[in-house]
This record gives C-alpha cells, sequence and structure tokens, in this order.
C-alpha cells in the first residue's frame, strides 16, 4: 500500500515502522473474514483493513476523529487477522502507533477518561488491586449479578513445594492473577518441583505492562518493562534458565520487551535478553515431556466423569506466542479427551480491559465462545490466560480452570 506520511511522522521511528507495515498490506481483505469485531457488527471500519486504512490516513495528515478513535477502540488486539494475513502484515504494532496518535489528538473526556485512569492506576498496582479484590471477595454473594461475575470467590496457592532444585526458573506473579487465581502459579510450582526445577518470583517485578499499553499508556508501559528487566536481571545473572509465563497475554507482551525499549540504550540488550529468555509454562513443561509422562504412569486414572475438557485456546496463545497445539497434547497426555471447539481462532472478549470498555460487543462475543467451548459437554474447560479464565466463568457453571492447575492435580492423584 503506497503511504505518504506527514510531516509529523515522516522521520521518526513509530513512522518508520509504520510505513513498512503499510507497505505489506494488498489490501485483500483476507483477514476480515476472520475478525471477530468484524463478524459481529459487518462494518468494514470495525474489520482490520478499515482499521488500516483509518490508521493510514492519520499518519498521512488526516485530523482523526471521536468516530475514528471508536473503530480503533472496537479492536480486540487478538490479533486473529494477523494469523490470517497472508503477506505477513504486523497489524498490532500498525494499531499500537495509530492508537497513540490519535488518542493524543482525540483526547477522551467525562466517564470514559475516569475509567480508563481508574484502571490505568488499579490494575497494574499488586497491593493496591489485591486488597479490593479482597474486600469483593469478603461481600461477594451480597455483590450485583454483573460485579460478582468479575469476582472469583477467594482461593488459595496451596502447597508451596520445600525442596531446593540447581536448575531455577524466574515466573513473573503479574498484577492480577495472584488475588485473583493464586493457585495457577501455586500448581505450577508443584509440577515444576516434581520435574526437579525450583520456580523463583522477583521482588520488585509486578505487571508486565500490557494493560498500559493497551491503554495507550505507552510511557507508563515502558517504566513496567524497565522495572521488571531490573527486578529480573540479577536473577539471569545467577544463571535461572529462563522467564515462565503462566498467563499467555504476559508472555505474548514480554515478547514485546526489546521492541518497546529499542530507543533505550541502557534497556535494549537487557530487554533482548529477557525476550530470548522468555517461555510460555507450556513451552517449558513440553520440553520436560519425557519426565512428565513417567510421573503420569503413576498416577491414578481419571475417572471417566471427569475425562472431557474444552480447552480455550486464548488469542495471546495461539496469535500471539503463536503456540498451537501444545497444551492439547499434554492435557491428552494426562489421560483427558478434548472436546471439539468450534471457530477456536475467535476471542472470547475478556482481551485485557475490552470487557469493561466494550461490554456489549464482549459479552456477544463470552456468549458465542461459551456455545462452542459447552457444545461438546466438557466436564471442565481449560485455559491458558487469566483474563479468559475470569470473563468465562462469568458466563458459565461449568469449572473454568488454568490447564497447569489440572497438571498438578493429576501428579497429586
Ligand atoms: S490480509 Fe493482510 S494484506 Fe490482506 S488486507 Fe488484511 S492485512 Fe492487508
Ligand atoms: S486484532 Fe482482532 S479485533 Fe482487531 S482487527 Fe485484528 S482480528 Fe479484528
Amino acid at each position: 500500500m503506497e503511504t505518504h506520511l506527514a510531516d509529523f511522522m515522516r522521520h521518526t521511528t513509530a513512522g518508520r515502522e509504520a510505513e513498512e507495515i503499510l507497505r505489506r498490506c494488498v489490501h485483500c481483505g483476507f483477514c476480515t473474514a476472520t475478525c471477530p469485531t468484524y463478524q459481529l457488527l459487518g462494518d468494514e471500519l470495525d474489520g482490520p483493513r478499515g482499521r488500516i486504512y483509518l490508521i493510514k490516513q492519520v499518519l498521512e495528515g488526516a485530523e482523526p476523529t471521536e468516530k475514528t478513535r471508536l473503530h480503533l477502540d472496537r479492536c480486540l488486539s487478538c490479533r486473529s487477522c494477523e494469523t490470517t494475513c497472508p503477506s505477513g502484515v504486523h497489524y498490532s504494532r500498525l494499531l499500537d502507533i495509530g492508537r497513540e496518535v490519535v488518542e493524543k489528538k482525540v483526547p477522551r473526556a467525562g466517564g470514559d477518561a475516569f475509567m480508563r485512569g481508574l484502571l490505568k492506576n488499579l490494575l497494574p498496582r499488586t497491593t493496591v488491586f489485591g486488597a479490593a479484590m479482597k474486600l469483593g471477595q469478603s461481600v461477594r454473594p451480597l455483590l450485583p449479578g454483573a460485579l460478582r461475575a468479575k469476582v472469583p470467590p477467594l482461593s488459595s496457592a496451596g502447597p508451596a513445594p520445600q525442596r531446593s532444585h540447581a536448575r531455577k526458573m524466574i515466573a513473573l506473579a503479574g498484577c492480577v492473577q495472584p488475588s485473583m487465581y493464586p493457585n495457577v502459579n501455586g500448581a505450577a510450582r508443584r509440577v515444576l518441583d516434581r520435574l526437579g526445577i525450583q520456580m523463583v518470583e522477583a521482588s520488585g517485578a509486578g505487571c508486565c505492562g500490557a494493560v498500559r499499553l493497551h491503554l495507550n499508556a505507552v510511557e507508563a508501559s515502558r517504566d513496567d518493562a524497565r522495572r521488571n528487566i531490573d527486578a529480573w536481571w540479577p536473577l539471569l545473572e545467577a544463571g535461572a534458565e529462563c522467564l515462565v509465563m503462566t498467563a499467555s497475554g504476559c508472555g505474548s507482551h514480554v515478547l514485546e520487551y526489546a521492541h518497546l525499549l529499542q530507543e533505550d540504550p541502557d534497556y535494549t540488550v537487557k530487554a533482548a535478553r529477557v525476550v530470548f529468555a522468555t517461555r510460555d509454562i507450556s513451552e517449558v513443561i513440553t520440553a520436560e515431556a519425557a519426565a512428565l509422562g513417567s510421573l503420569l504412569q503413576h498416577c491414578a486414572p481419571l475417572p471417566e466423569s471427569q475425562k472431557s475438557l474444552a480447552f480455550q485456546s486464548p488469542c495471546s496463545l495461539q496469535h500471539g506466542l503463536k503456540i498451537r497445539g501444545t497444551v492439547e497434547s499434554l492435557l491428552t497426555a494426562a489421560g483427558y479427551i478434548l472436546t471439539p471447539v468450534a471457530d477456536s481462532h475467535l476471542c472470547c472478549g475478556s482481551a485485557g480491559t475490552y470487557s469493561v470498555l466494550q461490554p456489549e460487543i464482549s459479552k456477544r462475543l463470552q456468549v458465542n465462545k461459551i456455545a462452542a467451548l459447552t457444545a461438546g459437554r466438557p466436564a471442565v474447560i481449560a485455559s491458558a490466560n487469566v483474563g479468559c479464565m475470569g470473563h468465562l466463568q462469568g458466563g458459565t457453571a461449568v469449572p473454568v480452570r488454568h490447564w497447569i492447575e489440572l497438571i498438578d492435580e493429576r501428579l497429586s492423584s
């Protein structure tokens, strides 16, 4: 796509990157077919090709309006379009560039600005969010239905392994996961311990920064990345094998650190090393598949009534990290029988803060996803991302678990 950037973009790093991305797009429109918002709304401007045009126009000097911003706001950042695109258009990067420009040119006001400010400041602050979540959990039965659906019941991380191992891996605790689903990292810690690996969390690390990036607070998101790198660095230098991500949304974002910090000379090399060391927990466990297989041989068989499972592959796992089929293989090896899930490439509507900011579209996607997941009458739904877990559980009575919790339970049987 031929592009003539306006002066304010032409000689910037973001401008050069946007031009490169735009040049790859051949307007074929294949991506619209797999875009969840285009499927629901039927408007070209609510699909990837339309949004690419909007961003191109803005970068060429057209004045964006609130309508431009709305079409960009409605994008889930699910990256399904990237998976479909035959030309390798890196849409999500273009979206980030476009959103940052539009945000500055069309500032928000009123309730929208307030809500985004609240989310930006509350979610990444682990202690404050944890206290708010605890309060919500203590009065959960009294909460109105919509709010109750976003507050999981109080739970614990379970027993912590007492052994130490020479092999160490660094886990990201994250921002909302420790208070919403503490057992996810608890289960990962126990499974890794059985495999002879000690999982450690770096004090000082916190939110990966995805929340702030998706709310267009790019500089604050860079600060999150710098703080995490500083916290992880001593452990990497001391010989930790890798960084383990138990939330695919966080893992997908940490892989962007080198790009995010490309203009910060103090962090470019460190960020590249962090990216190189980052693994999703499914990749870590798959690398230990032989050891896991022998442990599973000594487990009690899974009862028939618990065998059927529907796996929800989060967008961040399949489109962001491009990990497909890995978790499914691990669950099958653990004795589960996976039920078919139609349209598994489509987003569940959680998408970070999307379910709060675009509740109607989010709800429609949740209903569709739950219908697809429960069509095979599974005993349990498994996911790989904290946001999806909470969002899905808010709409179904079928238990929604992180798959590593299920592996942990199998190894304990
Ligand atoms: S599929 Fe790729 S090349 Fe085709 S319109 Fe979409 S982004 Fe452009
Ligand atoms: S990221 Fe998802 S919602 Fe956004 S344009 Fe691409 S497919 Fe559509």
